[in-house]
């Protein structure tokens, strides 16, 4: 009750009471009663304490077409593999114990939304996913639509995770290619892919490897949009104390490389083989100068996204293994 006084004050200095309505009500029971078309809400912002999933069956079908679903995580523990069972009963999938577990926790909450919108024959279009200090906030549009539905196994994948170096390889659930026919040139269809996608023992340290996901692989993030964001803020319309740190964040997000998921570790790379830190300039150039793209995560400092496969950033590691050889045990 002190919550809903202290909204009715905030409303009042803001001068919006008038097209605020405040609700003191189970959160559930009142977007289930906003459901219908006519009804729906044009935005739902969840931010529970904890795992949001309870409040996912409710919220996908009472936002509009095209509206916005917000959703905040703050169980980290569960989500970057500390719990893998409890990952599962709560978000429908496992996590993993890795140095990406926070791209890894965004991309396994987007398949949690996917997956309850399907339900109800709608899909999600994320906008921004953000990975700060101790909890996960998603920016989602909702749409309606069977077809779009069908495309969902082809955003989703299980992930081999090597045992001993770490390695991440995807094994999608599906793909979606083109089907032309003389009636409909543009008609696409689903396949099943084949796999597995790694043998039994990895190729770079003969380890065996741990499955989990499934997770979103389809981009996290929408570029216009996070530029929109950012043109906004730098339009001095806002007097945000947080301004700096948000420009920041989102300048990283804008930088990343939107259809590679996940990514290596430096530390973990050499960590691993006990070497000396690779600094990052030198791993960086020596990906571009073999013509592949590499760019940070905004979740790690210590990131590297690449379209480069696996084999050659192992090749760059031993390379430097060679030149700067293993410190002695002291
Ligand atoms: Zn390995």
């Amino acid at each position: 009750m002190q919550a809903v006084q202290t909204m009715k004050v905030n409303f009042e200095q803001n001068q919006v009471s008038h097209m605020v309505e405040v609700s003191h009500d189970d959160a559930c029971m009142l977007m289930y009663k906003h459901k219908h078309p006519s009804e729906r809400f044009s935005a739902i912002d969840l931010d529970p304490y904890g795992c949001p999933s309870i409040f996912l069956d409710a919220a996908v079908q009472s936002v509009q077409d095209g509206g916005l679903l917000l959703v905040t995580a703050t169980d980290m523990a569960v989500l970057a593999g500390n719990s893998p069972e409890t990952c599962y009963s709560k978000y429908g999938a496992i996590s993993l114990k890795t140095k990406c577990c926070h791209e890894m926790a965004l991309r396994i909450l987007l398949q949690c939304i996917e997956k309850h919108a399907n339900r109800y024959s709608r899909y999600i279009v994320p906008l921004l996913s953000i990975s700060a200090d101790f909890y996960i906030r998603i920016f989602v549009k909702i749409y309606t639509g069977a077809i779009h539905c069908k495309k969902t196994t082809s955003k989703l994948a299980m992930v081999y995770q090597c045992v001993g170096c770490d390695n991440m390889t995807l094994q999608p659930l599906g793909g979606f290619k083109s089907n032309p026919t003389e009636k409909n040139p543009n008609q696409m269809k689903g396949f099943l892919p084949t796999g597995p996608v790694v043998g039994e023992h990895c190729v770079n340290c003969n380890q065996k490897h741990h499955l989990g996901g499934p997770i979103w692989t389809a981009p996290i993030h929408e570029p216009v949009f996070v530029s929109r964001v950012l043109a906004e803020l730098s339009s001095e319309r806002h007097c945000l104390g947080t301004r700096d740190r948000i420009e920041g964040v989102l300048s990283m997000v804008r930088e990343e490389l939107h259809d590679v998921p996940l990514y290596y570790s430096m530390d973990r790379l050499v960590g691993r083989v006990h070497l000396e830190t690779m600094p990052m300039l030198l791993m960086r150039s020596a990906i571009l100068n073999a013509g592949y793209k590499v760019s940070y995560s905004h979740a790690s400092k210590m990131s590297i996204k690449t379209t480069a496969p696996a084999q050659f950033i192992w090749d760059i590691v031993r390379t430097w293994e060679r030149t700067h050889p293993v410190k002695p045990a002291r």
